[in-house]
């Protein structure tokens, strides 16, 4: 079957090969890190959208023990299932004879799927809007999966809305219990991230296990931050990052700075349309949008995420790519060459081929 399939790659290069050679030579776009590109994906207005849409955040709304707990989860697992490469699950466990679920979003590693990192924040409230405890941080971990499945990621990515965290961190617990002999690298959290109490900065948490993804997600933040300030805070036992803690595994935990200035966290009050705000400022949603970014740029550099169809590396599609996609033509997804596998079946066929053309010739990403 092969040789067929060649001939008719052939025809196509040569019809399109007037075209390529003309964007070639037009091209004139520097190489930049592929994080410094991939930042700029993370998008304010479809933070807001997650935030102010989809997850029950006005006056009345109740994702604690009310009507809009099960509505935003739901709404949450549907977000993300619409995303392209993720594969979404309702993940349960017990908590009070009840049973409740964790979504977690599973972008598996194209190299060492073996190796998790772990993006987290908790849904759930305390029987209030929760806008600032935890829309925030829930709309965090939407917005870095939206953006991080369009690319390809050598290790695992697990984006996790974990439940019931005001009770004593039950769901992200019952993940960690989940995943016990599994090789789980790093959690980064957040959790209340979104009222400006000053300064304009996130206090980071973890303890000395956690030292190396600390200083990770603070080098993030001052990188691709914009403008975020960061504040070591140290160890703490009150957000879901210490879930992971406590079982050996390094995790941090990016909370606003100064937290126990909102005083409207845990109230009827913590919400979008917070009466106290009639300018509608409760929130700032810069902060959680720049805390998006950092993370986004910490997983890249961390795992080395690169763009589809980017083979050299170099933050472009362009004609050095090309000529590595004509090599690897027919060939096994291995090395370089996995990165035209687009469609995961381990051979660079016309379908890859097909997606790298419109990748060259459409949009960047
Ligand atoms: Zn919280």
């Amino acid at each position: 079957m092969r040789p067929s399939l060649l001939c008719n790659r052939v025809v196509r290069i040569s019809a399109c090969g007037s075209v390529l050679v003309l964007a070639a030579s037009v091209s004139v776009v520097a190489a930049s890190p592929p994080a410094e590109a991939i930042v700029q994906d993370v998008s304010l207005d479809n933070y807001i959208h997650y935030h102010q849409d989809l997850l029950y955040t006005y006056m009345g709304d109740n994702r604690g023990f009310g009507a809009e707990h099960n509505l935003a989860r739901d709404n949450i697992f549907d977000e993300l299932s619409a995303q392209p490469n993720l594969v979404v699950e309702l993940d349960p466990f017990n908590y009070n004879s009840n049973t409740y679920h964790n979504v977690v979003a599973t972008l598996t590693g194209t190299d060492v799927p073996e190796d998790i990192y772990v993006v987290g924040a908790h849904f759930d409230s305390v029987n209030n809007p929760g806008a600032d405890d935890n829309a925030t941080g829930t709309a965090i971990v939407m917005e870095v999966a939206r953006v991080l499945c369009r690319y390809r990621s050598p290790a695992t990515i697990k984006f996790c809305a974990f439940d019931r965290e005001e009770q004593g961190l039950r769901g992200s617990r019952a993940f960690v219990a989940d995943h016990v002999g599994q090789n789980i690298v790093m959690a980064v959290t957040a959790d209340m991230v979104g009222h400006d109490s000053g300064p304009y900065g996130m206090d980071i948490f973890g303890s000395s296990l956690s030292s190396g993804v600390i200083s990770g997600v603070v080098d993030a933040i001052d990188a691709y931050g914009d403008g975020l300030a960061t504040f070591l805070a140290g160890s703490a036992t009150f957000s879901d990052h210490w879930a992971f803690e406590s079982q050996g595994i390094p995790a941090v935990v990016a909370i606003e700075r100064c937290f126990q200035c909102n005083p409207y966290d845990h109230t009827q009050n913590d919400a979008v349309d917070n009466p106290n705000f009639p300018d509608g400022d409760y929130l700032d949603y810069t902060m959680p949008t720049n805390l998006a970014r950092a993370f986004v740029g910490l997983l890249v550099d961390e795992i080395g995420i690169t763009l589809w169809h980017d083979a050299n590396n170099d933050a472009d599609i362009d004609m050095a790519d090309f000529a590595e996609l004509q090599r690897c033509y027919g060939f096994p997804a291995t090395d370089e060459c996995g990165a035209f596998d687009l469609n995961h079946d381990n051979t660079i066929d016309i379908d890859d081929y097909d997606s790298f053309l419109d990748a060259l010739t459409g949009p960047t990403r």
